[in-house]
């Protein structure tokens, strides 16, 4: 009985060891993909960079939302950028956009006198109505650009920071199972057979630790886990759903 325990007590080792080198030695690269107008295609946008201010422009749109939330920051080539400027209405207004939510940083919108132009097509924004947070450097943005724009709703009381789930392992009837530090007073881990969480056990572990294993798991049965903060009186939104394997 003591050498199986020590034999599974290796093969978790290795087995943990195994992931972090694997986790290590595996870059994951997206291919990029290119929109038909020849910019970087990232979600719904066509996206370039600007070389001078080093932060992105859009240069079309692809979706077909009432309303488009323009993210704060955009991927290209590895890099995270602010966005920095919205080029021109290429795809906002054909593909039916109504509304256009400004991030808070100062996003400059290309002003244009006239709707059509032969070659870069719809230019202006005419009938699109931008959104924007009250007293904050987009609002000065589209001031400017002289675009027609309403406020958003005051962001409600800051959330508690949440936390991920960084990775589980599974070893016969035991799973360890590891998360990002966040400042916040204590973990709330929950895991359950089902995806929804019915029925899920709870455990709390302290705000030092970083690491749990949870014992007695049913062999040959997937289990789903949860993570969550609490600072103070108040909990973050639970992490996303991580499965444990079966053994
Ligand atoms: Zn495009």
């Amino acid at each position: 009985m003591k050498k199986r325990t020590k034999f599974y007590a290796l093969l978790f080792a290795m087995v943990l060891s195994l992931t972090q080198i694997i986790g290590v030695a595996v870059p994951v690269k997206a291919a990029e993909k290119k929109c038909s107008h020849g910019y970087t295609l990232s979600g719904d946008f066509g996206i370039s960079r600007h070389e001078i201010a080093g932060g992105v422009c859009i240069e079309c749109y692809h979706g077909h939302s009432k309303r488009v939330v323009i993210p704060r920051t955009f991927k290209l080539n590895g890099e995270t950028l602010e966005t920095w400027q919205i080029s021109s209405n290429c795809g906002f207004q054909e593909n039916g956009v109504k509304e256009i939510v400004l991030p808070d940083n100062s996003v400059y919108v290309e002003e244009y006198d006239k709707e059509f132009d032969e070659e870069f097509g719809y230019v202006a924004f005419k009938g699109i109505t931008f959104y924007v947070h009250k007293g904050t450097p987009a609002e000065k943005s589209i001031k400017r650009a002289k675009y027609p724009y309403k406020y958003l709703p005051e962001t409600s009381k800051p959330q508690v920071k949440g936390t991920t789930i960084k990775r589980t392992v599974r070893i016969q009837n035991l799973a360890k199972i590891t998360w990002k530090k966040v400042k916040c007073d204590k973990y709330e881990i929950r895991y359950s057979q089902k995806k929804n969480m019915k029925n899920a056990k709870k455990v709390n572990c302290g705000k030092n630790k970083t690491s749990l294993v949870i014992k007695k798991l049913k062999k040959n049965r997937k289990y789903y886990v949860q993570i969550r903060t609490k600072s103070g009186k108040k909990y973050s939104a639970w992490s996303k759903v991580k499965v444990i394997s079966k053994r």
